[in-house]
């Protein structure tokens, strides 16, 4: 436990596993209040009962408004600001784009990017001056990795809006920036493929990785705090933490 938080104030979308929970965690740990959210009551009682009592839970869907606007009001109300808010919530979604159907691309695009836009627009009001937004990209929207263009093009839009919002909000104090993890073993793979599927796509990114490994939830965690607090002359970039796949 250290105090390098003490004072400031979070939110993290989906916050109850994998990246979000290991960024709630670091927060937490360093005297941080952090609201989590996501769609699973029961995921997110696990996780504040594991983070203690400066992390707070609230159900909700980044793809409904209704959901973000609830969120909104009990932030204003636990929390009043917030100087640091973490777009993260997000699924995969692997399938060759001739069998993607209309519904894979609705629910990915509702998801990933909807609920990324809306997310900033409903917190930005609450938003401290000098406060970090961070998007959560992907490798994925630099390469062309088959069976990722509804997943990739929706984490390249998230990528663009860093820069829109970046401008919108500087005159704020407001810094927007993405990170772009590349693999990192969370379990959001076999949410959505087969366990074989998940072990062949796995073997393939380690191969082709120059560390020729995975990263932790918690490597990503610290580049997202320092984007967040530290980056103070940082504002509109992508920042990479993918083990330098996609720059070696
Ligand atoms: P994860 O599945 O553990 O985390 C995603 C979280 O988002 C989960 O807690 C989930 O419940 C939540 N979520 C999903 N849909 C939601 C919705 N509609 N409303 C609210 N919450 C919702 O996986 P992760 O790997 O920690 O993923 C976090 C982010 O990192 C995602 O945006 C993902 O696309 C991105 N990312 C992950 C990897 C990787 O290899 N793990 C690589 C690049 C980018």
């Amino acid at each position: 436990m250290n105090e390098k938080y003490s004072e400031k104030s979070a939110v993290i979308t989906g916050g109850s596993s994998g990246i979000g929970f290991a960024t709630a965690r670091l927060l937490v740990d360093a005297g941080a209040r952090v609201v989590i959210t996501g769609r699973s009551r029961t995921a997110l009682v696990a996780a504040t009962e594991r983070l203690g009592s400066n992390a707070l839970a609230v159900r909700s869907d980044v793809a409904s408004l209704s959901d973000l606007d609830a969120l909104a009001a009990y932030v204003r109300n636990e929390l009043g600001t917030v100087d640091a808010l973490f777009v993260n919530a997000g699924i995969t979604s692997a399938m060759p784009f001739a069998s993607t159907t209309e519904e894979m691309y609705d629910e990915s695009f509702a998801i990933n990017v909807k609920g990324a836009f809306f997310t900033v627009q409903k917190l930005a009001p609450l938003l401290s001056t000098g406060a970090g937004v961070v998007l959560t990209t992907s490798a994925a929207n630099v390469m062309g990795m088959p069976e990722t263009s509804v997943y990739a093009a929706g984490k390249a839009a998230l990528r663009s809006m860093a820069r829109s919002f970046s401008s919108e909000l500087l005159p704020r104090g407001i810094r927007v920036n993405a990170i772009s993890p590349g693999p990192v073993d969370t379990g959001i793979l076999e949410n959505t493929m087969s366990k074989e599927a998940a072990d062949q796509f796995k073997a393939e990114r380690v191969a082709e990785n120059p560390m020729r490994r995975f990263g932790t939830p918690e490597e990503v965690a610290r580049a997202m705090a320092f984007l967040a607090f530290d980056a103070t002359y940082t504002t509109g970039t992508e920042f990479v933490v993918d083990g330098g796949v996609t720059q070696l």
